[in-house]
Parts: C-alpha cells; structure tokens; sequence
C-alpha cells in the first residue's frame, strides 16, 4: 500500500517556479544566483508558511546545482540536487532556533562553517526563527557573519522581522515575503486536487484558502483534513461543514432581503444562523466583510481587492450590481456601529435584530430630497435613541435630488424589478414607484417583528401622504410637484387648513398655537406642548402634509413636531386669548370671523 504523505510535504515547492505566490521575490532570488551576485547572508522575513523555509531550500540547491536549467532552476537531477531532494545533503544546514537558541547551539553551528562543501560550490545555514536566538547567541554569531568563509552562506528567516538587532539587519540583503492571497492559494488546491484525483468544487477550495489566511502550509494541512473526511469529494456543503464556516449563500440571502426591503426576511435568517451555533458579533462581522466584498466587486478597476477565487468573485460582480455605492458605503457603516456597540451592548440579539433592520431599511426611502426624508428624524425625538436617528440621517443624505436620480437606477441595475415589489404592498398606491410607499405596508405587515423604536418612527411617514399624493395626480404620479414657496405662504397654507376645520377643535387649537417655522426650503418644525400632543397632531399628519403640499404644490413639504424645551409653563388659553392670538398671527382671521360673523359665546 502506497504510504499516505501529507499535502503540505509532498507538494513543497521544489524550484523557484513552484513557489506559489512570490514571484516577484523568487525571480529576484533567481536573477541574484544567475549574475553570481550571491550576498553571505540574506534575511527571509514574512508570515508563517509563505514560503520562507521552502525558498531558502530551493536556493541552497540551485546555487550548488552542477547543471543548471537555462531559467535558472535547479536540474534535479545532478548529484547535488539528488542529494538534496533526497535529504542527504551536506551543503544545507538547518537550526531552529526556536528550539536551539543557546550559545552551545551557536557554537556548533559556527564550527560546522568551517567546513568546505564536499559537491558543488556552497554550504547553507537555515536559521530558521533567528528572532528567537539569545542574545548572547546573537553575539557569538554576529563575528561568523561578519567575516564567514566564502563558501558559507547564511539564511536567516524570522515572522518578526523588528525583533532582529539592527546589527543583523544591516549585514544581510532582507526579502520580505508577503501573505499568499486566496486566488492563488485557490488554484494551487485546485492543481493538488487534480494531481489527487479528487472532485473539488472551487467555491470549497476558496473557503480553505480564506481559513487558511495567507499561508499555503496551513491552506494544504485544512485540504487534507476535508478530503479525508468527505471521502475525495470535496463539496462545498461538506467543507463548511467540517471547518464550521457560515455558508456565504446566507449573506446572499440576507443581501436580498436588504434590497428588498424585507425585514421578516432578514430576521429569521439571522435566526437561522443563531440556530446553528454561530456567534452574533462573528455573523455581523462576516456580513461586513461580505458588504464590503460587494462593494469592491461593484467597480472593476477594485476587483483586484477581492481576495477569492475567480468562480466565487464572478458571483460576487453579478450580484454587486444590484445596488448603488451609496447603500455599500451606509451598509458597512450600519455594521461597523454594530461590531462597535456589541460589546458593551445589553441585549446583544436584539443590536443585531436592529442593524438589520436598519439594513433593510437603507433602500426602502430613497426619497428625493432633503425635506421629503428630513422629517423622519425629528420625528423620532420621543423615546428614539440617537442610533435610529443618526441611521435616518443617513438616509437623508442619500436622498438628496441629485442622488435620488442616480440613486434609483443603479440602485437596481434592474429597477423594474426592485420598484414594482412596493407599490404592490400598497393598493392604493397602484403604478406608483415612490420609494416611501413601502414605508407602510411594511411597517403594518410586520409590527410584530419591529422593535419599538421603528413603531415610532412609523405614523410619521409622509408616505401615504405621497401615496395619497400620486393617486391623485394619476398618471403623473412620477413628476413630482416643486414648486418653491416662502415661510409666508407655508403660514398661510397652515391657516388655511386651520380655518377649513372649524368644527375640528382640538386639533385646530394644536396648529394655531404650533406654527410652523422653516428648517430648510421644505422641512418645517412646529413645537408643541407635550407629548399627548406630539401624538395628537400626528392621527393627522399625513392630512395635514397631503393639505400643504397641494396648497403649496410640492412634494417635498415635511413637517417635523417637537415638544417645546422648557419654555414658560404650558398655559391654558381661553377661547378668547386663542382668538386673539391668532388674529395677532394672521390679520386675515379677524376678516375670516366678520365675513361669516362669528362670535365667542
Ligand atoms: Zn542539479
């Protein structure tokens, strides 16, 4: 029976070609011993199983190689290089100086430097993590550096290069290895697999490559444990079962549920997820990564950032461009918050819960402007921490009139397939494709799911208000109406709502003593009294919002309430005292009550 070699031992690179991943490093190795020009000491630094023992082997052979290939590899076949794969060499000594660190060690090897090589022209000294020798063996070896034989050439290797007396450094020619990336870990496996006879579906080797975090020896130690536990099939499923990694087809899944709006959705894969055993903070941090992998994908001149392999990129650039740059940006943010917060947080599902929910939220208003958006944050100052707020504002930012329009196509490459999933939550809303429509049916869908907070912010949507809005116009319900307009006129559309609902007292009593004063072109604030009123005024709101807008034919009219901040205690206004402050407020009401001759009982 065949003996059974580990991956990582039998496909140790042997000639400079099959180094994975340091081409540029093995062709200046390689271009060094064509020219002659070898250094005595040379100081191989880098991450643990990039490459650093493999090369330095790799080295200590071609230079000692009798006939060398013409692309300057070893021949393998000479005496030396049969020496050397046979690992019989004399011409390569190699310390570990993690566990030989003392000055005795130093000592030994010293004395073997004396020694000429018996084939070839070199000697080679391994010292593999030099940073570990003592200092007093560094002392014994620094005079051999200095001033060694000219057949003796010394290799030090080391994960920590700043650990290295400057004193070393400074005699030796340093190569720094870097991490080996996922694509090349990925076809490397895929070479091993084939060379194995075994099935491996790519998406499988890219997962072993990502668990293997820059290092080949540790990408072909996790190989071999999935090949041998999946009986040479190596799947996709099977490998992140047996590494006990989150399949990324949630995250797809989550990303779907985010660009359509859908909360439940989102829930219960989290749910899911929570059901097999992974930790919240490691899902959030995935689903970060895995954003930030979209957003990279998004844009061709960075797909050089996405380190996967190609099959598995492929998927990635197919789905990135289902949304706008702008949700990537507020996305990953939305995540980072959450990676922030979860430590310190009480009820650490229920952060999760909330981010996504948020993430959900992030298309869901993509509303044109300022205003239209602004006045969902304000809204929220009763009981609404400043982390929903501070997501809102976000959205706002987002909805600015220019973005809004670059927003919306890209936000789905495929809009008609994005837009029509809303409206057709709203009946009433028809062909209408305003973003805010969603607004409603989803929060009425889903009250149960929706943590308190989001409740809230819910009676406030001006999105009915919009619904209402398109409806009426019909079939124009896509030009929105803009017109500009003045705080004076905003008064006068106010006043004229006021004097419409006479018989309304409560409510018309609320707006005379809240007026509305301007916080930008389209967002108005009114302050009231109390919070019974914040409540009052907002069974009405969407009226009162569809009521100006029409009057003052536009859109984008919001109107924020606020309980007043500490001002005089709230008064009590007689019947009179209202009258006359509202004749004080607007002249025209005391032609309003001689006109129809109204009096006070
Ligand atoms: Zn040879």
């Amino acid at each position: 029976m065949e003996q059974y070699i580990v991956s990582a031992r039998k496909y140790r690179p042997t000639t400079f070609k099959s180094v994975v991943g340091q081409q540029s490093l093995t062709h200046t190795l390689k271009s060094a011993i064509d020219s002659g020009h070898l250094a005595h000491a040379y100081l191989f630094c880098g991450p643990r199983g990039v490459g650093k023992t493999s090369c330095a082997r790799i080295f200590a052979k071609t230079i000692n190689c009798l006939h060398p290939t013409d692309n300057g590899e070893a021949c393998n076949e000479c005496e030396s290089c049969v020496a050397f794969n046979e690992q019989r060499s004399l011409n390569i000594v190699e310390l570990d100086a993690a566990s030989n660190n003392s000055v005795d060690d130093i000592r030994n090897l010293i004395e073997q430097v004396r020694i000429p090589p018996q084939i070839g022209r070199y000697r080679v000294f391994i010292i593999d993590e030099v940073h570990m020798l003592s200092t007093a063996a560094f002392n014994a070896f620094l005079k051999t550096l200095e001033e060694p034989p000219a057949h003796a050439i010394f290799i030090l290797a080391t994960t920590e290069k700043h650990k290295i007396l400057p004193t070393i450094l400074s005699r030796c020619q340093i190569y720094d290895f870097s991490r080996i990336t996922i694509p090349d870990i990925v076809d490397q496996l895929k070479y091993i697999a084939h060379n194995e006879g075994l099935n491996a579906e790519a998406a499988a080797l890219n997962v072993i490559a990502q668990k293997a975090d820059g290092a080949m020896r540790d990408a072909l130690s996790i190989f071999d444990q999935v090949a041998a536990s999946s009986g040479g099939n190596i799947t996709y499923a099977s490998t992140i079962e047996n590494l006990n990694v989150l399949d990324h087809d949630y995250y797809f899944k989550l990303m779907e549920a985010f660009r359509t709006c859908n909360v439940t959705e989102a829930l219960l894969i989290y749910k899911e997820i929570r059901d097999k055993g992974f930790d919240s903070l490691f899902f959030i941090n995935g689903l970060a990564k895995h954003i930030r992998d979209m957003m990279v994908a998004a844009t061709p001149q960075t797909h050089k950032l996405l380190d996967m392999g190609e099959d598995v990129a492929a998927r990635f650039i197919s789905e990135s461009v289902k949304f706008h740059p702008k949700f990537y940006y507020m996305a990953m943010d939305l995540c980072n918050t959450c990676d922030l917060n979860y430590r310190t947080a009480s009820n650490k599902q229920f952060l999760v819960e909330l981010t996504l929910i948020k993430l959900c939220r992030l298309l869901e208003q993509p509303a044109p402007t300022p205003g239209g958006s602004g006045n969902n944050s304000p809204q929220q100052h009763k009981g609404a921490s400043a982390q929903p707020q501070q997501s809102m504002q976000r959205q706002s930012n987002v909805a600015t009139p220019t973005s809004a329009t670059t927003a919306r196509p890209a936000a789905a490459s495929k809009p008609a397939e994005t837009m029509p999933a809303r409206p057709s939550a709203t009946p009433s809303s028809s062909s209408t494709a305003e973003p805010k429509v969603a607004y409603t049916p989803i929060a009425t869908a889903k009250p149960a799911n929706m943590p308190p907070r989001i409740m809230i912010n819910k009676p406030q949507q001006p999105a009915g208000t919009q619904n209402a809005t398109a409806a009426a116009t019909g079939s124009a319900a896509s030009q929105r109406r803009l017109s500009a307009f003045t705080p004076d006129q905003m008064l006068a559309a106010w006043n004229d709502y006021i004097e419409q609902h006479p018989t309304e007292k409560v409510i018309v009593n609320t707006m005379r003593t809240a007026l509305p004063a301007r916080i930008n072109d389209t967002l108005y604030e009114i302050q009231v009294e109390n919070v019974g009123q914040v409540e009052f005024i907002k069974t009405r709101q969407t009226e009162i919002v569809e009521f100006l807008r029409q009057r003052l034919d536009n859109d984008m009219v919001a109107i924020d309430i606020k309980v007043k901040e500490s001002g005089p205690a709230p008064k009590f206004w007689s019947p009179r005292e209202i009258v006359e402050d509202m004749v004080q407020r607007n002249p025209q009401v005391r032609n309003f009550i001689q006109e129809l001759g109204l009096g006070l009982a």
